[in-house]
């Protein structure tokens, strides 16, 4: 039997999903990744929040128990200080 996993692919969601890993939802409009493969024979395609595949990715293990795991804080990618947390975007007045 072998098992292989499609590289994954980033979308945003057209319908509510639920994260495969987390459990929670997917909001319709927001980015999540998808990845399709075969396990153990069938065909899968499974829904993660972005931070939730990292977090598997990161685990190192390719296995995990679906809907059981903790939801990781989503890093975003803005400077940890002197940034506002607002929007991100500043604007500059020319009157
Ligand atoms: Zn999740």
């Amino acid at each position: 039997m072998s098992d292989f996993f499609h590289p994954k692919t980033e979308h945003r969601s057209r319908i509510d999903r639920t994260c495969i890993y987390c459990a929670e939802k997917i909001n319709k409009g927001d980015w999540y990744t998808k990845q399709t493969g075969v396990w153990e024979g069938d065909w899968f395609t499974n829904h993660f929040h972005d931070e939730c595949f990292k977090d598997l990715c990161d685990n190192g293990d390719d296995e995990f128990c679906p809907y059981s795991n903790e939801r990781p804080a989503k890093v975003l990618d803005v400077p940890a200080e002197g940034g506002n947390s607002g929007s991100g975007v500043t604007r500059h007045s020319t009157e």
